[in-house]
């Protein structure tokens, strides 16, 4: 069986893992574990893809920040043209010290922006509010006209759509907090033309992330079509449409091919949009970069409890959370490819936290890991350092970035003065 090309990074060279030609045990060595690798290539790849597949229509890929928002990453993808989804102040500010020039790429989500983010969003001239409620319109009018500033927005619509992932991360139907309910949308469009300071621009909608599907992507893109074309009836001049993000990818060893993916929501969106002349804006996250990560690992112990072996890491749920959160599946794989010699075993892996939650596998059958051995989660690049906390007093992982051969540490491993820094006794 010839296996098909990886749509990861991480492979092996002579039975040691390599990311993008790096050996994974050599960074260990330099930069300690826990420690997320990315590698630079396969984002650019997973950019390209899409940015090729809608080069036929006007468009942006706004990278949401929330993913994975180290500014090495953001100025990758500054560079490849990006502009960026944010949902704070905090991420404002870091795509302003990553690549100042992208602020005019930046469309603004969230159903809780605060006065002073809206501000700072207003001063920087970023390209569109996401607009989620009609109170948040009228602050943001309030604030526009005060700084003499015409916020251009969309709302961000709730198109009533399903689609298949976790219950966490769905968020395009009616009982989510997210948006605005799009039957009510053409009345509050009309609405917000009249407030100062306000230029209804655009149509936006976000109905998840992991959806693997195409389906509920087109689906919501139509009822969003019918309106942006009800609201040009209306006189407004609506020139952008914001399909959001959400697009999924594989994480276990099934086949997974990221062109054709691409190719398949691409050409789904394209012929919705057909015609309507519209700037398409789109927020991929995880699609762009989850892949191209892991988070390198070192055995600490083995153990036996009863009929359960445990293998205890030095990574941790406040490293890599999804397990514990979306009971995610992240795949296992040791550093140095075990030859015949080490048994399968059926394990839990875990971390050393005080929590029963914190697992990273339960009952994976996997080679035999030792202690003092490596290993990596794979596909750990988004929703996985961006989510790490200092729960039990563990400092963040370091992160290094393998480009062209080299790897290059873009966040050192934090020290526990960096940690009491705030406190006060
Ligand atoms: C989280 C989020 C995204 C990115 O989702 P992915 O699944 O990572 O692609 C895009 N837009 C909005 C508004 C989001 O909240």
């Amino acid at each position: 069986m010839s296996p098909s090309p990886s749509p990861r990074p991480f492979v092996y060279a002579d039975h040691r893992l390599t990311c993008s030609g790096v050996d994974l045990t050599a960074l260990a060595e330099e930069f300690g574990t826990p420690l997320y690798v990315y590698s630079a290539e396969a984002i650019r790849e997973r950019a390209g893809l899409l940015q090729a597949e809608f080069a036929s229509i006007p468009h942006t890929l706004c990278y949401a920040v929330k993913a994975n928002s180290s500014l090495a990453i953001l100025k990758l993808l500054a560079g490849l043209g990006c502009g960026f989804d944010i949902v704070s102040g905090g991420e404002l500010e870091r795509v302003r010290r990553a690549e100042p020039s992208a602020l005019r790429q930046v469309v603004f989500s969230g159903v809780g922006k605060q006065v002073w983010e809206i501000d700072a969003a207003l001063q920087s001239e970023i390209l569109l509010f996401n607009v989620e409620s009609e109170a948040e319109l009228e602050v943001l009018s309030q604030r526009a006209s005060l700084s003499g500033k015409t916020a251009r927005i969309a709302l961000r619509v709730n198109p009533d759509v399903f689609a298949e992932t976790h219950p966490y991360i769905s968020t395009g139907m009616r009982e989510h907090k997210f948006g605005i309910d799009i039957q009510r949308a053409r009345h509050v469009y009309q609405h917000a033309a009249r407030l100062p300071g306000i230029e209804p621009a655009g149509v936006s909608v976000h109905i998840g992330s992991q959806i693997r599907a195409v389906e509920p992507f087109a689906q919501s893109l139509q009822r969003v079509r019918c309106l942006v074309e009800e609201l040009r009836s209306d006189g407004l001049s609506i020139r952008y449409v914001d399909g959001g993000g959400g697009f999924g990818i594989e994480y276990g060893f099934e086949a997974f091919d990221p062109a054709a993916s691409v190719a398949a929501y691409a050409a789904a969106i394209r012929s919705v949009l057909q015609g309507l002349h519209v700037h398409l804006l789109l927020e991929p996250g995880r699609f762009l970069v989850a892949q191209a990560g892991a988070l390198l690992t070192r055995v600490l112990y083995t153990k036996q409890n009863g009929a359960k072996h445990f293998v205890i890491t030095d990574a941790a749920m406040n490293d890599l959370i999804r397990p514990a959160l979306y009971q995610a599946h992240h795949e296992i794989l040791p550093v140095l490819e075990t030859s015949p010699q080490r048994p399968t075993v059926t394990v839990d892996v875990v971390g050393p936290v005080c929590e029963s939650g914190d697992f990273f596998a339960r009952d994976r059958a996997l080679p035999e890991l030792r202690s003092g051995d490596l290993a990596v989660l794979l596909d750990a690049g988004a929703y996985g350092f961006s989510l790490a906390s200092h729960y039990n007093t563990r400092v963040h992982p370091a992160e290094v970035l393998i480009d062209q051969g080299q790897a290059r540490l873009i966040r050192r491993r934090e020290t526990l003065d960096d940690l009491f820094a705030p406190e006060l006794l």
